[in-house]
């Protein structure tokens, strides 16, 4: 049976309430999104057929700021789904204290089945049926799961053609050359290994650290390349994509991956590195694991299995709530999503504040203010983790909600 996702939002939403003993009504307004608005995309295939699909935009508060976060074009994509992902980008938004609430939206459909030219229809089609509902000071979508640059390009330029004015701080994860920002697209997996970094300080690894890598997407691809080149020290000996995993104990040659992933579209088959079964990737004895794929992927029957000492979770959610209780037990240490891939959220921030001034930021200035920026939320979240002797999450949680009924209260 598919995990709700919602369900452990919410779980883990009461978590933290109880700890930080909020009163039924105020957590009546964090349980339920704010606003869900279900559409039909239409798609005219290239074949002449007529296909109906469905989509989502669910925007759960706003206390904070405008709703913010990604859209993902998935065939897993429903309503639960996105009201657990609009939850946690509300939880993400307050935890690095950017000035937004949380948001998500999504089309239920496989982008890998369908030709470019259709992926823009229903890119625009989309933005046409939310249009009222988003804007830079209303929702800013960005780029999620199977969505890119190219995508953010052509939602903006259907937002600024029907408003009848250039709006590029709309959307965020633009490429460059139409207003995105200078490290968007490494920012998620960048942010997560800034992090990672600190909080792997007190672990005595031997040297090189050891690191399975599962997903690769925009965050895992990212994150194998910046571990490799731009860190010692570190070794990555698995990764896994949607058709499968490979894995070298001795450490997988980067550069050759990379360029048979772009030869072939998969990480699987090629020379001094074995197929895997992708379950098998998540036990492999590592120090590190970095889930960076979809929701759900450590559950009740693996978790018992893993052997890693530090989980990344560069994916959202994908640790489920009764997994997270046996890693705890374990004494695995959870970094949570919505510390760990915030950093995606972060600069596109920075985008938005330089879409909205007109002035733009070298690569070296967005790198300082994000690396400043996950070091000061870890810190946050380190320091409730101590005082109220709770795991990350259940701290990250802590600071969030109390940041968001703080606003709350305010405004009355
Ligand atoms: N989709 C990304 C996330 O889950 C980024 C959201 C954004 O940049 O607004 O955090």
């Amino acid at each position: 049976m598919k995990n709700n996702p919602f369900l452990d939002a919410i779980e883990q939403l009461e978590k933290a309430s109880k700890i930080l003993q909020i009163d039924r009504e105020e957590l009546e307004i964090l349980e339920t999104p704010k606003k869900e608005i279900h559409v039909q995309i239409p798609l005219k295939t290239d074949d002449g057929k007529l296909k109906i699909l469905k989509g989502y935009r669910i925007q759960h508060n706003d206390s904070r700021g405008p709703f913010k976060g990604g859209i993902r074009f998935h065939p897993r994509v429903d309503l639960d789904e996105v009201k657990a992902l609009s939850f946690w980008m509300s939880i993400k938004t307050a935890v690095l204290n950017l000035p937004y609430g949380g948001s998500k939206g999504g089309i239920a459909v496989n982008p890998k089945e369908l030709s470019a030219n259709e992926i823009e229809k229903i890119s625009r089609a989309y933005v046409r049926s939310v249009f009222k509902d988003i804007g830079p000071d209303v929702d800013i979508p960005a780029p999620d799961v199977y969505t890119n640059p190219q995508i953010m390009a052509w939602m903006a330029d259907e937002y600024s053609v029907v408003a009848g004015k250039h709006v590029p701080a709309a959307f965020t994860g633009k490429p460059v050359e139409v207003g995105g920002s200078k490290g968007r697209d490494t920012a998620t997996a960048q942010g997560g290994i800034y992090v990672l970094m600190e909080a792997i300080k007190k672990f005595k690894f031997k040297k090189p650290i050891s690191v399975a890598i599962q997903g690769f997407g925009n965050a895992g691809a990212n994150a194998t390349e910046i571990l490799h080149f731009d860190y010692e020290n570190f070794k990555i000996v698995a990764v896994s994509d949607s058709r499968g995993a490979v894995y070298n104990e001795k450490g997988i040659d980067v550069p050759f991956l990379l360029s048979h992933k772009k030869e072939t579209g998969a990480v699987t088959d090629f020379k001094d590195a074995k197929n895997l079964k992708p379950e098998e990737l998540l036990e492999l004895d590592v120090n590190i694991l970095i889930p960076a794929a979809m929701e759900g992927a450590i559950t009740l029957e693996n978790a018992k299995k893993i052997k890693a000492k530090v989980i990344l979770e560069l994916a959202n959610g994908p640790i489920t709530k009764e997994a997270e209780d046996i890693l705890l037990r374990k004494d695995i240490l959870i970094i949570p999503d919505v510390l760990a891939n915030a950093g995606g959220v972060t600069v596109s921030y920075f985008e938005w504040t330089q879409n909205k001034s007109g002035f733009y930021l070298d690569e070296e200035e967005i790198q300082k203010m994000l690396s400043k920026k996950m070091q000061e939320a870890y810190k946050d979240v380190l320091d409730l983790a101590d005082v109220y002797k709770v795991d990350l999450r259940t701290a990250a949680y802590i600071l969030a909600i109390s940041r968001i009924i703080d606003a709350q209260k305010l405004k009355g």
